[in-house]
């Protein structure tokens, strides 16, 4: 019967299986469940042979093995060799992994193999577990002897007491000579910021700050925070084959910073020392390299040269992938788009640069080594999730990060503490200082910034006139004599500038020569403002080349292009803001070349190189024309350009915002009958909300929202943070009807619920599961919604609250008598907050849904629970699932059962009550008619209690 329930349950979780097995797109998981089964003789060696999923080699030899083999199956194997290679299949595996090489020349020795079987074994697109398997696969066909030769082999491997995973090497001198080169090139490459270039020397050590790490994919094992090292080390791993890690972030959440200070630490010798080479790459400066490369010219040529022995290193590398280490940055930044089609094996073969990283990447070439990738959110598609053994969000800085990093970037405390007050007032500015880069700037500016008072930034374009304004004025200090504003005194600076940005922008370049600059007119003058940087460059071979000090500052620099200039032509606002779109409109024109080829040969041409940076960077320039052409910055521009012309763009750029978004509605599909009507943002939605809170002009915000009839907006899995959580609230604020606000699984935080508090009486229920949320940005918000009429519902799963913030909720539940459902499951609730909440349950008649699934309030809490729920009239679904209750709470909770005329629900899943506890409730029951069910699965119950007790009363669910 036991067996029947459990093919029962694969039949009924096939799908999850069929996901768990094959969603990380290796048929590892697979193969490896395989091994075990035909290890405990579950399949035969011909339903193995029939499952088997070998990539695409069918023809490499390996139809030979499947014809001995069946016939080897008729074989009596008992209590031989070649038994034991099945029984003991997975650890065979892992143990011959590391050491292929030494078991085929082994065999060949022996004679049972000739250098024709390397090949079937030692396909390159064979990870080394698939490999192991192979050569065990290829040895069992050859019969007993060669069997016995492989086990052989491996014992001996493990008896000359090296441990087949661990190599005990000293490398060569020349390799040893050479990682000193290396890290000493490397030490000097990372051990100052760029961005403090222009001004002030900063080194790396004094002001870096950790940033936010989490893993992409939810993981067990894995508690609190990652550190740095993690991303290197094994942890969270999903895929054991690959060797990619990818850290993804937002431009300017630091991506560069972190692969910089992971450098500097190994270099130092400070960490990753496993590693015995790194290699560091930038992804914008591969983009200039022009010439077909092989993998060691990449190497030695892009990052460091080894004064002799070439040949020799390599090999070295070649040999021990295991201790080698490359980092990419910003894949999103190379001019083409990461594809696994182009696939190359050999290390010697020279190829493009982009084939020769994507395959880097995949692992087809130098397999095992480890490379770690940084890049934005964009430009990972499916195809390259693929071949990532994990995924790793940087999330820019938390609360305390933004405390820290301003302590250190200000060497007088008085002014650290004096911007941070600055910021505390101002929970726009702060939260737009989760991003480093924004936070940098703000700390660059703090004289502005504190001798601004009432007009202290609100939007990101706020922030980046302020930078432009500090950098001006640093120049050439105010004459007060002269009343020019800084900024006519520096428009040709601003053009010039501008113009690169903008071409830039429209060609995905991000490094520019002499060559670039002189064509627009680009001094040296304008170069001392301080807002180019020279590149650097690890081959230094190069001539001057220069960028800006970071990418947001080029998009704004081409924002500030496309405002003042008269000679960007009059549909570029449109094509700006229609991204995508800008190829078909089919006017040819001088800017966004890339993106509008005059022939259809030339589209082909481009399609294919269509850099992923592209759309996230005119989106950022479009967010930052929306905010230059704003009311209130219009008269920055008087003296620069005309009046009229300003005007006219900002019109356009209202018009564009608002096609826009009802553009956005129009695909919302209709409600099936009886549903609600609900979105899901599309992509680009945030985006372009984001744009009309840069406007700062409510007429624009209304506009905009007077069309939305939706009565639930879904926002999960957004990349929603305090920034995003501000815009949201200055435009939703607008909408006619009550809304549901669906936030979940975003980075919205203390600060973003803070930020979320002005569109709080348009919102009926607010969900906000797994969002980094404390005590603290609870007692704000209950303090707001309490005033709120439309606000019925709150989610709050998985979040960081504890017993401190019952008391609100508890306050919450005794001031509105029209409050429906608080979930508050997966938090750290004890029984002092249980007893909190049913205090304020006492006085509540109208709450329906109470959810607190994964506290710990044990048998106190759900007493002090059941006694302010016995008399509920209101109350349907009650879960305790998970709460270290037993049979003390199952008693007081059967009076709930007894007394209360409306719970339908009771959810007592994993918790420790015994058979007197359900006794009691099954007492309840029988006076009971309404009551639905009780779930009661994983209690302290013995499976014939189980079934006699779950004779006697049906709705009982175990
Ligand atoms: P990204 O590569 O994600 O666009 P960067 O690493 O270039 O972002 O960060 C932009 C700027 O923000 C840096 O030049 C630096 O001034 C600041 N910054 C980023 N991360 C940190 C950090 N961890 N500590 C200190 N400053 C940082």
């Amino acid at each position: 019967q036991d067996d029947g329930k459990k093919t029962e349950l694969v039949l009924k979780k096939r799908t999850d299986i069929l996901d768990a097995l094959c969603s990380s797109g290796s048929a590892e998981h697979l193969e490896r469940v395989l091994d075990v089964l035909l290890a405990q003789g579950e399949l035969t060696w011909e339903d193995y042979q029939n499952v088997q999923v070998l990539p695409e080699v069918q023809g490499a030899g390996f139809s030979s093995l499947s014809s001995c083999s069946n016939v080897e199956e008729k074989e009596e194997t008992h209590g031989t060799s070649a038994q034991t290679l099945l029984t003991q299949r997975p650890s065979l595996i892992y143990k011959l992994q590391d050491c292929i090489d030494g078991a085929l020349k082994a065999l060949v020795q022996s004679g049972h193999f000739t250098s024709a079987d390397f090949d079937p074994v030692q396909l390159p697109i064979y990870t080394p577990t698939q490999q192991a398997r192979r050569l065990l696969d290829l040895v069992r066909s050859k019969g007993e002897s060669a069997a016995a030769a492989v086990l052989q082999y491996i014992h001996q491997k493990q008896e000359a007491g090296s441990s087949l995973n661990e190599e005990k090497l000293t490398p060569p001198k020349e390799v040893l000579k050479y990682q000193k080169k290396l890290s000493s090139s490397v030490c000097a490459q990372s051990c100052f910021l760029s961005t403090y270039g222009g001004t002030s020397h900063m080194s790396l050590d004094d002001i870096y700050t950790e940033g936010q790490l989490e893993l992409a994919h939810e993981c067990v094992d894995v508690q609190g925070p990652l550190g740095l090292e993690d991303i290197v080390g094994t942890v969270g791993t999903v895929n054991e084959e690959a060797d990619t890690v990818l850290v993804c972030g937002e431009a300017g959440s630091g991506k560069s910073t972190l692969l910089q200070r992971l450098h500097l630490l190994w270099a130092r010798g400070a960490a990753l020392q496993y590693y015995l080479l790194l290699f560091p790459f930038s992804c914008r400066r591969l983009n200039s390299e022009q010439r077909e490369l092989s993998v060691q010219e990449l190497l030695f040529q892009h990052c460091c040269w080894p004064d002799r022995e070439q040949e020799e290193i390599f090999q070295f590398i070649l040999d021990h992938p295991h201790l080698i280490l490359f980092t990419f940055d910003g894949l999103d930044e190379l001019k083409q788009s990461f594809s696994d089609e182009h696939r190359l094996c050999c290390p010697t073969q020279r190829a493009p640069v982009h084939i020769l990283l994507f395959n880097l990447i995949q692992g087809s070439l130098l397999k095992g080594v480890r490379k770690v990738v940084t890049s934005r959110p964009e430009a990972v598609g499916p195809v390259l999730k693929k071949h990532l053994c994990k995924e790793v969000l940087l999330k820019g800085f938390s609360p305390n990060g933004i405390d820290c990093f301003v302590r250190k970037h200000h060497s007088d405390p008085t002014v650290a503490v004096k911007v941070l007050e600055s910021l505390q007032a101002n929970t726009a500015l702060l939260g737009l200082c989760h991003s480093p880069v924004l936070c940098w700037i703000v700390s660059q500016c703090h004289k502005e910034l504190l001798g601004c008072g009432e007009g202290s930034p609100q939007t990101i374009t706020d922030v980046y006139l302020m930078i432009l304004q500090h950098f001006f004025q640093r120049q050439s200090p105010p004459k007060s004599t002269v009343r020019l504003g800084w900024q006519q005194g520096h428009l040709e600076t601003i053009l010039h500038l501008g113009q690169l940005a903008f071409e830039g922008i429209s060609t995905t370049c991000y490094i520019f020569s002499g060559a670039d600059l002189e064509k627009c007119d680009v001094t040296e003058k304008d170069i001392c403002m301080g807002f180019l940087t020279q590149s650097k460059d690890m081959s230094s071979s190069h001539s001057k080349c220069y960028e800006f000090l970071h990418v947001t500052m080029q998009c704004f620099f081409a924002a500030l292009y496309i405002v003042l200039s008269s000679h960007t032509d009059r549909y570029a606002i449109p094509k700006l803001f229609e991204l995508q779109e800008l190829r078909d409109t089919g006017v040819s024109s001088m800017c966004f070349r890339s993106c509008l080829p005059s022939t259809d040969q030339e589209e082909q041409i481009v399609d294919s190189e269509h850099a992923v940076a592209e759309t996230p960077n005119l989106q950022i320039t479009a967010t930052f024309v929306s905010g230059l052409l704003s009311q209130r910055h219009q008269s920055l521009w008087l003296h620069c350009c005309s009046t009229a012309m300003v005007e006219k763009k900002a019109r356009q750029v209202a018009r564009c915002l608002s096609k826009g978004m009802q553009k956005h509605f129009k695909s919302i599909p209709q409600p099936v009958q009886g549903e609600k009507k609900s979105m899901h943002a599309m992509p680009g939605f945030v985006w372009l909300i984001k744009c009309i809170y840069e406007m700062q002009e409510s007429r624009i915000a209304k506009e905009a929202m007077s069309k939305l009839q939706v009565d639930h907006l879904k926002l999960t899995y957004c990349n929603i943070g305090p920034v995003e959580c501000t815009a949201l609230a200055y435009v939703l604020q607008h909408l006619r009807n009550a809304v549901g606000i669906q936030l979940d699984n975003n980075s919205v935080g203390d600060v973003g619920v803070e930020q979320l508090l002005p569109c709080m009486h348009i919102c009926k229920s607010l969900y906000l599961r797994n969002n980094n949320i404390t005590d603290e940005g609870i007692h704000k918000l209950i303090a707001k919604v309490i005033q709120c009429d439309n606000f019925q519902k709150i989610a709050l799963f998985n979040n960081k609250l504890t017993d401190a913030c019952t008391q609100h909720f508890s306050h919450l539940l005794k001031t509105r008598q029209d409050f429906l459902s608080l979930r508050l499951g997966n938090n750290n609730i004890t029984e002092e907050g249980a007893k909190q909440l049913a205090e304020g349950l006492k006085s509540n008649h109208s709450l329906k849904h109470l959810g607190l699934w994964g506290n710990k309030i044990g048998d106190v809490g759900a007493e002090a629970l059941a006694s302010a729920l016995e008399n509920s009239d209101t109350l349907l679904w009650l879960s305790l699932v998970g709460n270290g209750v037993g049979s003390e709470g199952a008693y007081a909770l059967a009076n709930i059962i007894r007394n209360s005329t409306s719970l339908e629900e009771l959810w007592l899943t994993e918790n420790c009550i015994t058979r007197a506890g359900v006794e009691c409730l099954i007492e309840a029951l029988e006076h009971n008619t309404h009551m639905k069910s009780v779930w009661l699965r994983n209690n302290d119950l013995s499976l014939e209690e189980v079934k006699e007790m779950a004779q006697r009363e049906s709705r009982l669910t175990f």
